[in-house]
């Protein structure tokens, strides 16, 4: 050790020198942000320097999130029904059951299902479960049926006031007829001012869902068949509110023979499930959640 080494050692002896000197060396590694005086005088209020401990910047637990799932249909609905007799709410529940469960065991991820059993639910009922929670995100699961029995593969449906196209426009007023509800009341002191907020809150919403269904679709695609288009728009109730960005899953064709057997199946119920799990607890920490 040389004459200056041995200096600076017992320098470092006194505490407050000691603690400026890491302090020093640990600038570089703060970020700007953390570097504003109120930072640094709470985070010396608050958390005392300890000699034993170096000093090293503090990253921000991500926010806890709160996913809604919400299993289609169910009770006196059935939803589509497949050539063997698969019923969409059956199948919608076992998948959306297997999600919450993958989910669950996610640190920071909270699960919601607007419904666990079979029973009937309507659009306005799920709707305000999602909005009630404040959750981060709302997600319905279904499985559809379409006129056109090749059609398969899943597909994802974000809101839009113009459908994306005929059938998706028909698929829409269908899912919308499970209640009779025109649209979710909003609530309001001054109607114009109440609507403008909530045509601003409901553009970022819907953006947001957007680039999840983007991101989601091609997360999915990797592993498991989609449509041929699969990134879908229709004016589904269940996804009209207007602060939850919101999705809806066309998990499969029940009247596709291929498609039915797949989701008939529990084991590739829970196949699918777990990889929607996996893209949502993605994008639940993207940026796109801030
Ligand atoms: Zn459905």
């Amino acid at each position: 050790m040389s004459e200056d080494e041995e200096e600076l050692y017992r320098r470092l002896e006194n505490p407050s020198r000691r603690s400026f000197l890491r302090l020093g060396l640990a600038l570089p590694f703060l970020s700007a942000s953390f570097l504003t005086p109120t930072s640094l005088l709470a985070a010396s209020a608050v958390t005392p320097l300890k000699w034993s401990q170096p000093v090293r910047p503090t990253t921000k637990p991500k926010a806890p999130r709160l996913i809604v799932i919400d299993p289609g249909h169910g009770g006196h609905d059935p939803g589509a029904i497949g050539h063997s007799g698969t019923k969409e709410k059956h199948v919608a529940l076992d998948i959306a059951r297997h999600m919450a469960r993958v989910l669950s065991k996610e640190e920071g991820i909270t699960v919601k299902l607007t419904r666990d059993r079979d029973k009937f639910l309507s659009l306005k009922e799920r709707v305000r479960i999602g909005r009630e929670t404040h959750a981060d995100m709302f997600f319905s699961i279904h499985a559809d049926s379409a006129p056109n029995r090749r059609a398969r593969g899943l597909s994802a449906y974000t809101l839009s006031e113009k459908a994306s196209d005929k059938f998706a426009s028909m698929l829409a007023e269908k899912e919308n007829s499970a209640d009779l509800i025109g649209g979710v009341e909003l609530p309001s002191d001054d109607q114009d001012v109440a609507d403008i907020l909530c045509d601003l809150a409901a553009r970022r919403t819907r953006n947001t869902a957007q680039r999840v269904k983007v991101g989601f679709i091609k997360g999915i695609g990797r592993r498991w068949r989609l449509l041929e288009e699969p990134m879908r728009a229709a004016n589904f109730a269940v996804l009209r509110s207007p602060e939850v960005p919101a999705m809806l899953v066309e998990t499969g064709f029940l009247s596709n023979k291929r498609d039915e057997a797949l989701l008939s199946k529990k084991k590739s119920r829970h196949k699918i499930a777990s990889l929607m799990a996996q893209e949502i607890t993605f994008l639940l920490r993207s940026p796109l959640f801030g």
